[in-house]
């Protein structure tokens, strides 16, 4: 054990860090150990970070956009300067590793910072023919003061690509990040010192869902709620926002087919639906491939090759560049996805800390899963979110039955398809039901390209070159130009 005290976290309202009565731990899920506290925010944190941001934002939204870009154009520079221990802290405080958080997060979000500043004065209204004797056009106004959920497995990331789109757009924001993972986002706030922000612009409170997260959803004083979470929490939402009907965009879950036909470059193949499952946070990815369809004809063999994928793949450390896989994020979440593990339907994988780390090892206390694959008999896996490097591997006769079984669920985030023939992946593309089909690849995504789900998976989309006007109200304008 650490002789040190746990480090402290704080929230920060109204260009303040502030304390707290209440404290709770966050865990280092590679050891299982307590490694700082964060505030339990209560509705009161809330309303007083509501309040701050409902003082500062009407200067803020009655700048020029383009002396909106300035502080955030600042913000991707300090960023770029500071984010390497803010992703360390984030690796400590999710698993999420460092690979990922320094290597491959931060940059894209510098890149989108920057890119939401350039928008700012770029997101355009029309005017429209509607008659001859008036002119008619439309504007983009900021909401006023937006509210923001986040979600545990990439917090930083989101932070900085939510929050810079909603300052580019003219709001003031209030940040909610998720309990189990808070402490990066709570130390970026010291960012704010050196760009010269208002006070009150920006406010993150950490607490627990059912607290602060619902004094957020409820506030009148919220006229745009962004939830990134699950589902289930997605529906709670929608329930609490009905006070003020505040406008509400959601990026909810995932169980997102990943199919692979008898005619494609089955080495990419494995490849892309390896790492579309079990590295991306160990599964613990909205974008997880987690039902990967495999034409029958070939199906034996492709589940060779990907276990051989999966076998390269080193589980550790998140902290070691080395480490393709850390641990799952916190212990209830251990807990869910070691109940999918059933030896009985397992093609590969299975073992979790205690068998795959030797005695005396810090990490056989920590929440390890191995790569993973069950078999289409594994039940409740087959519909389920499990956010864990866990798949199902599912047979299919041909592309009709293919199209039917990826189909076949609530949800409606994402889709791969892996196939030689271009006839069959524009009508693949057509026919799935989700916000974004990759065919050859898996989990690309890139500012400048939207993104979002359909169905249970949320109401977006995020990103691409309108990504601002998701963060504005659209006003049109009757100007009578006749007698
Ligand atoms: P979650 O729904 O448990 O929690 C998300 C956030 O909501 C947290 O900040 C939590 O404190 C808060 N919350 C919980 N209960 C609440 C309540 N009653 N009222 C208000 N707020 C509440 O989700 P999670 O476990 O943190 O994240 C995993 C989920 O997020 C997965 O379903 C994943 O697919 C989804 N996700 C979606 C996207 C996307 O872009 N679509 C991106 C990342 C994660």
């Amino acid at each position: 054990m650490s002789p040190l005290p746990p480090q402290r976290f704080l929230n920060y309202v109204a260009g303040r860090e502030r304390s707290a009565a209440e404290w709770l731990d966050s865990v280092d899920p590679a050891t299982g150990r307590p490694w700082a506290r964060i505030p339990s925010g209560t509705a009161a944190d809330i309303d007083d970070a509501v309040r701050a941001a409902t003082a500062a934002q009407p200067d803020w939204g009655r700048l020029a956009p383009a002396d909106r870009a300035g502080p955030v154009r600042a913000w991707a520079a300090a960023i770029a300067e500071y984010g390497d221990d803010l992703a360390a802290i984030e690796s400590r405080d999710n698993g999420r590793v460092l690979r990922e958080t320094r290597g491959a997060d931060l940059p894209r979000a510098v890149a989108q910072v920057r890119y939401h500043a350039e928008l700012a004065d770029k997101t355009l209204g029309d005017t429209i023919p509607a008659t001859s004797t008036a002119l008619t056009y439309t504007t983009y106004e900021p909401f006023g003061v937006v509210g923001v959920i986040l979600p545990y497995n990439a917090p930083l990331s989101m932070f900085f690509s939510k929050v810079s789109a909603a300052l580019a757009a003219g709001n003031a924001v209030v940040v909610k990040p998720a309990e189990q993972a808070a402490c990066s986002v709570l130390a970026a706030t010291r960012l704010f010192e050196k760009i010269d922000l208002p006070p009150g612009l920006v406010n993150v409170v950490a607490g627990p869902g059912p607290v602060a997260g619902e004094a957020l959803a409820g506030h009148d004083g919220v006229d745009l709620l962004h939830f990134t979470g699950s589902t289930a929490t997605g529906r709670r939402i929608t329930q609490l926002s009905c006070g003020n009907l505040k406008k509400l965009s959601l990026e909810l879950g995932g169980k997102s087919p990943n199919i692979v036909f008898s005619d494609a470059d089955l080495d990419a193949a494995a490849i892309g639906v390896a790492t579309g499952i079990y590295t991306g946070g160990a599964g613990q990815s909205c974008l997880a491939g987690s039902r990967i369809l495999v034409e029958a004809g070939i199906f034996d063999e492709f589940v060779v090759r990907l276990r051989d994928r999966a076998a390269e793949l080193v589980v550790g450390d998140p902290l070691e560049l080395a480490t393709d896989m850390g641990p799952i994020s916190f212990r209830t979440q251990y807990d869910k996805v070691r109940s999918f593990l059933n030896p009985e339907v397992t093609l590969f994988g299975g073992r979790t800390a205690e068998q795959l780390f030797a005695d005396g090892s810090p990490l056989r206390d920590g929440y390890f899963v191995e790569p993973t694959l069950l078999s289409a008999a594994a039940g409740r896996a087959l519909t389920e979110e499990i956010f864990g490097p866990v798949a199902v591997a599912i047979p299919f006769a041909d592309e009709v039955d293919a199209v039917r079984i990826a189909n076949d669920t609530r949800y409606g985030l994402v889709a791969g398809v892996w196939t030689e023939s271009l006839r069959r992946a524009h009508r693949m593309s057509v026919a799935l039901r989700a916000g974004t089909v990759w065919v050859n690849t898996y989990r690309r995504m890139q500012w400048q390209v939207p993104f979002g789900g359909h169905r249970e998976s949320g109401n977006g989309p995020a990103n691409g070159a309108e990504a601002l006007r998701e963060w504005q109200n659209l006003k049109s304008v009757w100007m009578e130009t006749g007698g």
